[in-house]
């Protein structure tokens, strides 16, 4: 199927033809006609699936009637929210609606919190036809009336499981009291709790819900390894694995704490390793920054937080390296899948203390995998790493594919384990220094109920096609993504060891 079969007017087919897309996606090719037709619409989809396009697209498409040249405000209303949990994602979400709008005058602007808000209100009376925005600084605007939103015709909610997480749906329900009530309406989730649920009712009108299957079902591309490692030894192991990595090859860093990442990076960068960290006690422009000399690949290890590494869109990482566990499971998915994408092979190597094996064992359910673990000669475990499992794993001198090239290990025989994607992230509260930023999840006591309204089951995320009933795969393989440069190979501006 093409776009052009989906409806879509020239200018629209136009920009998507110069984005490189020869085909819709699965999430496009559902999405596309119900936003068309003027249906509301419940979203199972995650960033990765191309979702953005395909609420953005048939958007502009029903907006194009609005489209002016006039230079008068009055004529340039705002018609379309959009609300994001994230900068970074209200960012790219922005970035989308420019690429895909530019064959058409219609005006969109991106506005989120902690930066200064007088640029934005600049933009915002020229007259703007799509605003993009975090829900803080979007309430912000409407106090001080810079902006108007009784003209706004489609609103969409994108991560609206993220927004419940960051405890933004007060927020969301306030902004859906000031919109217009004849309006359509989209919702994005990868997860569907009662709370959720009861937001889609409240904001949508018999919704039509299209759901993908999860680019975190079980992929071949990537391989997973654990090293055992005591936690005193991590940060010496981390810089002898990255030593060892393929020359120049970036890598992605996670940890847990906002102060633990900057260490760490300055560890790194001690070493000799040209690292730097991303999180959010960093101003938004320092995290541009970053993450621009990342992309560019003037730094070649890029640590983060999850909370910080939300919504980036990194491509074609090559490897990915836990140096702490997440919490939650569900980040251990997110977080390896910004390796591994578009079919090309992935490493997420985890280094385990003793006292994240819960967290291990926790991840290896979700992820239905026995993940193989590896000692590296020189960097042991704490003594009661194997304790609680009853079964202490040998160990071996033979290296495994996973692990860096050249860097020698010790092998438990374990089959390598993949999966990729994500599934549920817990973002960042924004609105700069009003809302601090959380490194961990508010609360994780209230039970999902996985059952949609139609009876979707979105508690199986995981699984293969095959038993996920009306779902088509939407994995990064079946994207085709205009090829984006890789640090390395433009160079390799990182140092050499
Ligand atoms: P999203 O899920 O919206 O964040 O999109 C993920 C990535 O897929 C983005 O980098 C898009 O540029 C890309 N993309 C979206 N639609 C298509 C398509 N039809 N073909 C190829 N790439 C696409």
């Amino acid at each position: 199927m093409s776009f052009s079969e989906l409806g879509l007017i020239p200018e629209l087919l136009k920009a998507v033809a110069e984005a490189g897309y020869t085909e819709p996606t699965p999430i496009q090719r559902q999405a596309i006609p119900v936003v068309l037709a003027g249906h509301d619409m419940m979203g199972g989809a995650q960033t990765g699936t191309g979702k953005t396009a395909g609420f953005t697209l048939p958007l502009l498409n029903r907006l194009a009637r609005h489209a002016s040249t006039s230079t008068s405000p009055a004529r340039h209303q705002v018609r379309a929210l959009i609300l994001a949990p994230t900068r970074e994602l209200a960012m790219q979400v922005f970035e989308s609606v420019k690429m895909y709008s530019r064959h058409l005058p219609l005006r969109s602007t991106c506005i989120y919190g902690g930066v200064d808000m007088n640029p934005q209100i600049q933009e915002l009376r020229r007259g703007i036809e799509i605003v993009v925005a975090t829900p803080g600084r979007l309430l912000d605007h409407v106090q001080q009336k810079t902006i108007a939103l009784g003209q706004v015709e489609f609103l969409v909610l994108d991560e609206a499981d993220r927004m419940l997480d960051m405890g933004f749906i007060p927020d969301i329900r306030r902004i859906l009291a000031l919109l217009p009530a004849n309006r359509q309406s989209l919702l994005f989730s990868a997860t569907f709790s009662d709370e959720i649920k009861k937001l889609a009712d409240q904001m949508l009108k018999n919704p039509q819900l299209i759901e993908v299957a999860r680019r975190n079902m079980v992929s071949e591309t990537i391989s997973h390894i654990v090293h055992p490692v005591s936690s005193g030894l991590k940060r010496n192991l981390l810089a002898h694995l990255i030593r060892h990595e393929e020359e120049n090859a970036q890598v992605l860093v996670f940890v847990g704490t906002k102060f633990g990442c900057s260490r760490l990076a300055h560890f790194l960068e001690r070493h000799g390793i040209s690292a730097d960290s991303i999180h959010g006690d960093k101003s938004q422009q320092a995290r541009t920054e970053t993450l621009e000399a990342f992309k560019s690949g003037k730094i070649r290890v890029l640590v983060a937080t999850d909370v910080a590494a939300r919504g980036l869109d990194i491509e074609d990482l090559p490897s990915v390296i836990n140096f702490e566990l997440p919490h939650t499971a569900e980040d251990y998915v997110h977080r390896i899948g910004r390796t591994g994408r578009a079919g090309k092979s992935g490493k997420a190597v985890s280094l385990v203390s003793a006292e994240e094996r819960h967290h291990l064992a926790d991840i290896q359910k979700l992820i239905k995998l026995e993940i193989r673990q590896e000692i590296v000669p020189g960097f042991d475990p704490e003594p009661d790493f194997f304790d609680a499992e009853g079964s202490r794993r040998k160990r071996s001198p033979t290296a495994a594919p996973a692990t860096p090239r050249n860097a020698p290990t010790a092998s438990a025989t374990k089959e390598p384990a993949s999966s990729t994607g994500d599934r549920k992230k817990r973002p960042e509260r924004e609105r700069g220094e009003q809302r601090p930023e959380r490194e961990r999840a508010p609360h994780r006591g209230r039970q999902p109920n996985h059952i949609a309204a139609d009876g979707f089951d979105f508690s199986k995320p995981y699984e293969q096609p095959s038993a996920i009933p009306k779902t088509e795969d939407a994995s990064a393989d079946s994207l085709h993504k205009p090829q984006r440069p890789i640090a390395f190979l433009l160079g390799g501006l990182g140092r050499k060891h």
